[in-house]
């Protein structure tokens, strides 16, 4: 039976509450899911409830946002204790940065003449991690921009007027917080960016994984970095990332699967 091992909920930038992930699954006849917010675990709770109701496993996880060289390297952390004191302080302290940020965005798109308001981001984005989606469902609220990707071309993407960038943990980092905290650290969608350099610092650091299946993958960057991964005993996980039907990137739920000997495997490596 499959397992989708990276899915967003509302308490980031997804569409779709924890409950209704789960009843999703449960419909897709997935044995498990992980939950990979970015650099929040505020969905778990929820979500393991509602797999307990649906008979659907519910592996706690998280996708933390790290940068190296100009790029942005995501590190999916799973099963990590939920109560490390560590892992907690620094998402709190993630958390802050990102109110911090969103402050100084909000302060320069007022400069611009929009009257958008933290209240108006928070009030959208929850108890989740605040981010630039938030934002940019606020902007279409008071009609500045007619879509999120209007607000990112014109506004808030990098290198917009009113962009402010937030502070990132480095790789080793993230990977290292994770492996402490008792986790299983994988890194994301390789495919994405050319991660390549850092590969021997995040194993040293304890990486247990890359993501080797990914809706943005090829068929043969798939078994690329399933080779990798044999080649350096990781584990090769994957997963559809899906955020919600309009998500910029279209990932289907469940579009992306891998058996569940995966699962055991990353329980091996956890603790
Ligand atoms: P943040 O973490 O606040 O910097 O926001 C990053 C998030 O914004 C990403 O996870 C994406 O979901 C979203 N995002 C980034 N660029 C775009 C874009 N051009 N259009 C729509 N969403 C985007
Ligand atoms: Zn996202
Ligand atoms: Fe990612
Ligand atoms: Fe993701």
């Amino acid at each position: 039976m499959p397992a989708d091992m990276h899915i967003h909920t509302t308490y980031s930038d997804g569409g779709s509450t924890p409950g209704e992930i789960v009843g999703m699954a449960k419909l897709l006849k997935l044995e498990a899911i992980a939950i990979t917010d970015h650099d929040t675990i505020a969905g778990i709770q929820q979500a393991l409830y509602a797999g307990v109701a649906n008979g659907v496993e519910v592996i706690p996880g998280i996708e933390l946002g790290s940068y190296s060289q100009g790029e942005e390297i995501h590190i999916l952390g799973y099963l990590v204790d939920l109560s490390d004191r560590l892992f907690l302080e620094k998402l709190a302290a993630l958390c802050e940065a990102r109110v911090y940020r969103m402050k100084r965005m909000i302060e320069k798109l007022q400069e611009l003449g929009f009257p958008v308001t933290m209240e108006m981001t928070k009030d959208i984005s929850g108890r989740g991690s605040l981010g630039r989606p938030h934002l940019a469902a606020a902007m279409i609220k008071i009609g500045a921009v007619k879509t999120i990707f209007e607000a990112f071309e014109k506004y808030i993407g990098e290198g917009c007027p009113a962009y402010v960038s937030r502070y990132k943990m480095a790789p080793v980092e993230a990977v290292a917080l994770i492996k402490s905290a008792g986790g299983a650290p994988v890194l994301a969608h390789p495919g994405l960016n050319r991660p390549g350099y850092l590969l021997e610092d995040l194993i040293k650091a304890g990486l247990a994984g890359i993501e080797a299946d990914h809706p943005s993958h090829s068929t043969e960057q798939s078994n690329y970095f399933k080779r990798l991964a044999r080649q350096k005993g990781l584990i090769a996980t994957g997963g559809s990332d899906y955020h919600s039907p309009g998500h910029k990137e279209g990932n289907r739920f469940g579009m992306t699967t891998v058996p569940y000997s995966v699962v055991e495997e990353l329980k091996k490596r956890a603790g």
